[in-house]
């Protein structure tokens, strides 16, 4: 029997937020918490998708081409489905995902599944894509079957992380950099994560709307200054001049893509420095914009932010992800991080009797890296489809 194991990586954006759809810079760090997909072939000419985590298993007919469900299966189906549009057309499968990336947490447990799920498809159909390839194909079955407006960031990083490394991606043309993060006095902190436990928004609709008062700055932006290919190319200056065509929200939000682009190039240069002082400044500098310009923050995670800066050992904080809630990403010495977190959870208990979760994370490979091996051996023609 042919069967093959793929695993992708979930992971936290250090910096770079809502820039991911219009051409601009993210620097995401893939974290300890991974899926795995196991693929195997079905004697009964069906495709079968089972997950550990739920107790829905869906069974399809290879010529079935039926909408999404609203349910877990429909993020390995809408990846299938990209892979039949491609004319790649596997054969019968049983495809069982097994994950621990905390579930609409922020940490991307979407993007993994998805990687997971079509690494597994490439083993076992023999068939190889590049990297970026790899990622628009898991975007657009997030963005085309799940039906949520995602940008690219989530499933490049799970493709391509390095461990050691964070990933500073280009978004317009997936062209990356892997930036240390042991230089210097950075060597000696830790990224930690704070998951909030609250999300206000419903089924995504924040995130569209922000996504579409970004769109439409941008439409306005590129219209007076047509040389610009990208909101992230404007100058503050030249967003300035198209105040008065655009709404006060879209204004504002372009003026949080234009200054996280800078952001983003100032954390580059921190890390490269191996300076965790002015990376934490700027991750603190982010929040300010995430909260006032691009309003998604939320008062349970402005207090994780306001109250992590208090702590011993911070250098900085931020929200991380999409916003209305999720997690907050901290800059923290080492030494100091398991103390933080404990001291962080328990002011949060305090005020909201909610219960944070803390994770102290570790930056992992991602799936080309992690699944090499198999992928070298499917080329090779082990499977076939
Ligand atoms: P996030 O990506 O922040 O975790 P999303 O709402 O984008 O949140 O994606 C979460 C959804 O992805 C889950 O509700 C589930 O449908 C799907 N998913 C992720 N991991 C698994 C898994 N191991 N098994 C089944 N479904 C999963
Ligand atoms: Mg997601």
């Amino acid at each position: 029997m042919t069967a093959f194991r793929c695993s992708a990586p979930g992971r936290v954006n250090l910096i770079g937020e809502h820039t991911d759809y219009t051409g601009g810079f993210v620097m995401p760090v893939a974290v300890q918490f991974a899926t795995t997909a196991r693929i195997s072939s079905a004697a009964d000419g069906m495709y079968r998708f089972a997950s550990d985590q739920f107790d829905t298993i869906r069974v399809m007919a290879p010529e079935d081409r039926s909408p999404r469900k609203g349910e877990w299966s429909d993020y390995p189906v809408g990846v299938l489905r990209e892979f039949q549009e491609l004319g790649i057309c596997p054969s019968p499968f049983d495809l069982t995902v097994n994950g621990n990336v905390p579930l609409g947490a922020g940490l991307s447990s979407s993007a993994s599944i998805e990687v997971a799920t079509a690494m597994a498809l490439l083993a076992y159909c023999g068939k190889s894509m590049g990297p970026g390839e790899i990622a628009r194909l898991c975007q657009r079955a997030e963005n085309r079957y799940v039906g949520s407006p995602c940008g690219i960031m989530d499933q490049s990083i799970a493709v391509s992380a390095l461990a050691g490394k964070a990933l500073l991606l280009n978004t317009r043309d997936l062209s990356f950099e892997l930036l240390p993060l042991d230089r210097g006095n950075l060597a000696e902190s830790r990224i930690v994560v704070a998951n909030s436990g609250v999300k206000h928004s419903i089924a995504g609709g924040d995130y569209g709307l922000r996504r579409r008062e970004v769109e439409a700055g941008q439409a306005i932006v590129r219209q007076r200054f047509p040389q610009l290919r990208d909101l992230g190319d404007a100058t503050l200056e030249q967003l300035e001049q198209c105040r008065s065509e655009m709404s006060v929200e879209s204004f504002k939000r372009c003026r949080h893509i234009i200054t996280e682009n800078a952001r983003v190039a100032r954390a580059k240069a921190a890390m490269l420095a191996g300076d965790p002082v002015q990376l934490g400044t700027v991750l603190t500098a982010a929040h300010a914009s995430e909260r006032d310009d691009f309003e998604c923050s939320v008062e349970e995670v402005d207090f994780l932010v306001a109250t992590a800066a208090q702590l011993d050992g911070c250098y900085g904080a931020r929200l991380t992800g999409g916003g209305f809630g999720g997690c907050t990403v901290n800059l923290v010495s080492a030494g100091k991080a398991e103390a933080f977190g404990a001291a962080l959870k328990e002011a949060y208990r305090q005020r909201y009797q909610l219960e944070a979760e803390i994770y102290v994370c570790e930056a992992v490979d991602g799936a080309i890296a992690r699944n090499l091996a198999i992928m070298t051996s499917a080329e090779k023609g082990i499977a076939t489809c």
